[in-house]
């Protein structure tokens, strides 16, 4: 979704263990670049500092401060990255000059404490821990500024044990989504030439003849790429693109949060439902599957992989998050708050149909045609669009999710996901159907007032 995932939430979900999917409501370059970044992100290392040249100005230095809230810039003979090394000028050099028109060459750092490329982040923080600088320039062998190491990114960057990677790679797994129009092929292929790894089909309703011809494509193209396909809510759907080869399979019709499909349409399936038939087939074919929509809560996360769901998808619990796409916004009420959309809403259409970037906010959507309704004069909405509460960094937001699960297979009695699934087959681990007033003794109830704080 454009207002879920860019850049910045894909690389945070794989550091955190996840993935992230790129939207595809965006040019295909614009969409590749987004995928370049995620797989040239190093943990730590600033890979596009911000770099000026000798010619500048020690009042234009402080006005870039100003502009970008950071005051440390390396310069550099061309004033780009990739050209050679010259010095440094930090908040420190430039406090105390008075005379703006001097170049900044008369005020920087030139006696420079650097570090090789390729260097791990362990030992370059050691680096920058020892000569006591906010800055640590990362050079290659001919000394020209390959990326940027900063003292405050320290504690944020230490480490990610569970980083999504494949065996042997340093660089992080990456996931985008695309259409089945003849030009999501171009996209592709420009998301492939990026480093994509796995692509996901995104459509209401998969089982078209369009998705079964653009997997069968993709898996003799591109054999390399992970295809998931959907999205499916019912056997047949789900046998069909199994028949043409995909990977994985993404369930859910009308269960997200910003969407209205089920009450337009009525056409979709309660989730529960949808998760449980699919899996139970599509695990004879050894295809894992997305439990996709729905998703409020630790507990619906634990339903879904106890339906037999590989995995979860969740976009309007993400949003609203540090790395979600969007400036923050005051609401009428004085709340904190992002846009959020679903992307069939009558807003992202016309977005998409005006082909106007909707950059304040979200991605630019200058794509390709994919809506139901895009060529007709009435455009009928899926979805809805509006905000969510800020919910600070998914840095603390996806540990938390994690640990929530982790306490309720204890509480569950099952040691991992995949006992979890026996004991469900076996028929240990049982649902049992609450009624209504059985969903209202599960709540908080008799309290005056209440805090609902979820984690600290
Ligand atoms: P879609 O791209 O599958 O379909 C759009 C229209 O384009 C359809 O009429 C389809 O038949 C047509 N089309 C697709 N490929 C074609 C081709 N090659 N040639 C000619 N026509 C072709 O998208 P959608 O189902 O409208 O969904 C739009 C967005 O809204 C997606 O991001 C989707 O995930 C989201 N959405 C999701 C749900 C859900 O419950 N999961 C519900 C509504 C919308
Ligand atoms: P200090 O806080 O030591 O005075 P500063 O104001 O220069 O230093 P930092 O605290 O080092 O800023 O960095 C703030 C944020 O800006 C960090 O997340 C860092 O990664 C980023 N940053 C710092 N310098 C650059 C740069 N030249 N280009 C891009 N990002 C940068
Ligand atoms: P503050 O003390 O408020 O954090 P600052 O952001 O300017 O200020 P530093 O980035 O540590 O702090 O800079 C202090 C001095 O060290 C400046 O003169 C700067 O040019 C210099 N300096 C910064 N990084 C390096 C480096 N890698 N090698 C050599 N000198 C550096």
């Amino acid at each position: 979704m454009d207002t879920v995932t860019e850049h910045s939430m894909a690389i945070y979900m794989a550091l955190l263990g996840g993935l992230g999917v790129i939207h595809h409501n965006c040019s295909a370059d614009e969409q590749a670049e987004m995928v370049r970044k995620v797989k040239r992100f190093e943990n730590g290392f600033i890979l596009d500092p911000v770099v000026i040249s000798p010619s500048t100005t020690v009042g234009e230095a402080k006005a870039l401060k100003e502009k970008w809230g950071f005051g440390g810039f390396p310069v550099t003979e061309s004033g780009s990255l990739r050209s050679k090394l010259l010095g440094i000028v930090t908040s420190r050099d430039l406090q105390f000059h008075a005379e703006l028109e001097d170049p900044v060459t008369a005020v920087m750092a030139t006696d420079l404490v650097t570090a090789s490329t390729g260097i791990e982040l362990q030992e370059a923080n050691n680096i920058l821990r020892k000569s006591k600088k906010g800055k640590l320039p990362i050079v290659d062998e001919e000394g020209k500024l390959v990326s940027l190491l900063s003292r405050s990114d320290l504690m944020k960057n230490l480490h990610y044990p569970l980083a999504s990677k494949l065996p042997q790679s340093k660089q992080l797994i990456s996931a985008a989504a695309i259409g089945t129009r003849p030009e999501d092929k171009i996209r592709l292929q420009k998301l492939v030439d990026a480093g994509l790894d796995i692509v996901i089909l995104d459509s209401s309703q998969g089982n078209s003849m369009y998705q079964i011809e653009m997997i069968k494509y993709i898996k003799e193209t591109f054999p390399q790429i992970d295809v998931v396909g959907g999205n499916v809510v019912s056997r047949e759907q789900a046998a069909n693109l199994i028949a043409a080869g995909v990977d994985g399979l993404r369930i859910g019709m009308g269960s997200g949060s910003a969407c209205i499909t089920q009450e337009v349409m009525a056409v979709g399936r309660p989730q529960a439902a949808a998760v449980f038939n699919v899996t139970s087939f599509a695990a004879r074919f050894g295809v894992p599957c997305i439990a996709d929509g729905g998703i409020q809560n630790v507990g619906h996360i634990v339903k879904g992989l106890a339906l037999g769901a590989t995995t979860v998808m969740m976009g309007g619990l993400l949003a609203g998050t540090t790395e979600s796409p969007g400036q923050y916004f005051v609401s009428r009420e004085g709340q904190l708050v992002k846009a959020y959309r679903g992307m069939g809403s009558i807003d992202a259409m016309e977005d998409k149909k005006a082909g106007a970037g909707a950059k304040d906010s979200k991605a630019s959507n200058a794509g390709t045609a994919r809506y139901f309704s895009e060529g007709d004069r009435l455009l009928v909405a899926q979805g809805v669009s509006g905000s969510v509460l800020d919910r600070g960094s998914i840095t603390k937001f996806v540990p938390y999710l994690m640990a929530g699960v982790q306490h309720s297979l204890q509480d569950i009695g099952v040691e991992s996901l995949t006992q979890l699934r026996e004991d469900v087959v076996a028929g240990k681990v049982r649902f049992e159907l609450r009624t209504v007033s059985a969903q209202a003794e599960g709540n908080v109830h008799g309290l005056h007032s209440f805090d609902k704080k979820l984690y600290s």
